[in-house]
């Protein structure tokens, strides 16, 4: 392990500006904070911490991110806490501390590999500071050094799992390379034993051939050819690293000895002139591999990777890969962004002291793509927040991530509530919702879910989706499910109407109906079932008669001659006989009401409630224009149809409830509207034919005092 000194004098010695004082007391408040705590290895635990830290500093990273690798487990796994952090090492190593624990606490929720893409978003969401991610992996690398000594198998496979799934393709996109080789190859290692052991068997002898070292021996050759050619090379041979092999024996169905290019070697030269120059050289004296070669410098990768790349056919009929690179180009190559924010946060040098990889990079030319825009970013922006909107990691930032209470990831867009979470876990959840927890506390279904919430939605069978939720949802799926759900039971209540009002016309009917009757009328009708049926009479679609007619061919005359035509169970008095007239649509005057009679362009008469607001707007135009008559009602007036809205409360049943109501008062549904969906009430307005308005007062009393009803007013 690491001792105090040490860790601090690595830091010191590439950035002599570092805080020297915080350095030392994060490491004794760590070493405090952990006491006696273990490690499977048996090592104390703040060992641990301290390697992670000293890993950081192979990156040259800031004494911030010193600070923060060093005090990383301190808030999950000890007393201390953020505020403690806060005081003794600053906001913006609490802030870092805090990134990284949050971003433990959902280490290892997740097992199935297709979450796996999504914990990789939510890690690079989380970690608005880049450094956060940075100390992530660093930490990761160190459990998987130190994997051996967990004694259970299982728990060991499964946090390389993590680590091949997640954490390794987390390194590849920011560009660590090594952290994501050595990761890879610690995974592959615990996870195909059998095959990491063949493999690495195989590279020993093919290292170790006959004719000696054979990397070695290659490498020195391509170091002189470049040198006779005036190129001054600072080559390296390796072989590739065992999982890379393996996956290429698996995606191409190969066996080890088929495999070309097992030994890859790399040139660094100074210029990107001598890049191009050393691969004439190459390609002049070794056939190329077609279909290898590869210009990665006039064509970066998307991370930002440049390098040229070829592949020839070396002595022995073996083929090996060459890298053609600058040092800067190698700098980004090892150690992606890391090593561009390690140059480009330390100030320049006084006093020769040396940071290696700063040197490395410090060559003037453009850096490539993205990783040059992000050292931009880092330079200038002032928050977190900002530094989040021009990175790559921008790509998740409509995007929130939160968990059920058994770990597992749901992604939402931002502003997502528990009814969109419920939904995108399981419709059903999403139906029966009544209310949601977030991180253990009850909250209202209103609330917005944050990323890293952990939500756990209460759910009742007798629930059923609210009209209310179509404001809270913001998910295609959730609202699409809450309008499927609501149209269904407007359909169900229509139909339960329907039925009412079928029994009614079934009363009339002058014979009891054949038990065939209904199948035969839907055939007549062209109507599918007998919901539709229902639903036809429910919104007046069919009138009584046609219904009448349809189950009894016939009955509907009679039915007719009984009740006749609504103009003449009204009279109106002081009209001229043989005068047109109307009830006016807009106020639906009932017997009982006081009239007055409205003389149209075409002489009929337009019969109004006296306090009518359409008269009040006609009367303040002008006097003149509008042509009064006064009017009552007749004597043998039966009835009229009058205008009323009720608000009911959105229940199964509510629509039912209002049509037994009101053929209790013997008054009949006309027409019926459902209006104001979206609330936790909706309105009907319903037209009802009453005798007069006795009778009308007595309906909306009733209609008030029912348990269902919130309002019933005239219209
Ligand atoms: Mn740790």
């Amino acid at each position: 392990m690491l001792r105090q000194y040490e860790l601090v004098d690595r830091v010191l010695d590439y950035d002599p500006d570092a805080d020297e004082a915080m350095l030392n007391r994060a490491y004794v408040f760590s070493v405090n904070a952990h006491g006696t705590q273990k490690r499977a290895s048996g090592d104390p635990y703040f060992s641990h911490p301290i390697e992670v830290a000293g890993i950081l500093t192979e990156l040259h990273l800031d004494d911030e991110t010193i600070a923060t690798a060093i005090l990383h487990d301190t808030v999950e796994d000890t007393v201390a806490t953020p505020e403690e952090i806060e005081r003794i090492f600053g906001a913006n190593v609490a802030r870092l501390v805090d990134g990284v624990t949050k971003l433990s606490k959902i280490e290892a929720q997740t097992e199935n590999e297709r979450a796996a893409e999504n914990l990789r978003k939510f890690l690079l969401a989380m970690s608005g500071d880049i450094r956060v991610l940075l100390v992530k992996l660093a930490d990761r690398l160190h459990n998987m050094r130190t994997l051996h000594y967990i004694p259970k198998p299982e728990k060991r496979r499964r946090i390389a799992r993590e680590t091949m799934d997640i954490y390794a393709p987390l390194a590849e996109r920011i560009g660590m390379y090594e952290f994501m080789k050595e990761m890879q190859t610690l995974a592959f290692q615990q996870l195909e034993p059998e095959a990491y052991e063949s493999i690495t068997r195989r590279l020993e002898q093919l290292k170790d051939g006959s004719d000696g070292d054979r990397i070695a021996k290659i490498g020195s050759g391509l170091k002189l050819l470049l040198a006779r050619a005036g190129v001054d090379a600072e080559v390296s041979g390796r072989e590739k690293h065992p999982y890379s092999i393996w996956r290429k024996m698996q995606e191409r169905h190969i066996s080890f000895e088929q495999l070309s290019d097992i030994m890859a070697f790399r040139a660094i030269v100074p210029t990107v002139e001598d890049c191009y120059r050393a691969l004439g050289v190459i390609h002049r004296r070794w056939p190329m591999v077609p279909g290898r070669f590869k210009d990665y410098i006039s064509t970066p990768k998307r991370n930002g990777y440049r390098s040229l790349h070829t592949s020839v056919i070396h002595a022995e009929n073996r083929r090996i890969e060459i890298q053609l690179r600058t040092p800067e180009m190698h700098a980004e190559a090892e150690f992606g962004l890391a090593a561009h924010w390690a140059y480009k946060q330390s100030v320049p040098a006084t006093g020769g002291a040396t940071r290696r990889t700063a040197q490395a990079a410090a060559q003037p030319g453009a850096q490539a793509g993205w990783i040059a825009d992000l050292v931009e970013i880092l330079d200038t922006a002032a928050t977190p927040e900002e530094l989040l909107e021009h990175t790559r990691i921008a790509m998740y930032q409509d995007r929130i991530f939160a968990f059920t209470p058994k770990g597992e990831l749901i992604q939402l867009p931002k502003g997502a509530t528990p009814i969109d979470f419920a939904y995108a876990v399981h419709t059903d959840l999403g139906n029966q919702a009544v209310g949601a927890k977030i991180n253990g506390r009850v909250v209202p279904l209103s609330t917005v879910i944050e990323n890293g919430d952990q939500v756990q939605v209460l759910r009742s069978k007798a629930q059923v989706p609210q009209p209310a939720w179509l404001n809270l949802a913001i998910t295609a799926k959730a609202l699409a499910a809450i309008r499927r759900h609501l149209r269904n039971e407007e359909r169900d209540q229509s139909v339960a109407l329907g039925r009412k009002l079928y029994d009614d016309i079934v009363q009339r009917l002058p014979a009891t109906l054949a038990a065939n009757a209904l199948d035969e009328a839907l055939k007549r009708l062209k109507l599918p079932d007998e919901a539709a049926l229902m639903q036809a009479i429910a919104r007046r679609t069919l009138g009584d008669a046609q219904v009448m007619e349809a189950l009894m061919p016939g009955s509907a005359g009679a039915d007719l001659a009984d009740a006749p035509p609504q103009s003449s169970a009204i009279s109106i008095q002081g009209l001229a006989p043989g005068v047109a007239y109307e009830l006016a649509e807009c106020c639906h005057p009932v017997p009982g009401d006081r009239i007055v009679g409205l003389r149209r362009p075409d002489a009929s008469i337009e019969v109004h409630a006296i306090d009518c607001p359409v008269l009040a707007a006609l009367a303040e135009r002008s006097e003149e224009e509008t042509d009064w008559i006064d009017v009552q009602w007749g004597n043998k007036t039966e009835g009229a149809v009058a205008r009323i809205s009720v608000e009911v409360r959105n229940e199964p049943g509510a629509l039912g409830m209002l049509a037994t109501v009101i053929g209790q008062h013997k008054a009949n549904i006309i027409n019926l509207r459902l209006d104001n969906r979206d609330t936790q009430f909706h309105t009907n307005t319903i037209d009802v034919e009453v005798h007069d308005a006795h009778q009308l007062m007595r309906l909306l009393a009733a209609l008030r005092a029912a348990e269902a009803v919130n309002a019933a007013e005239r219209i």
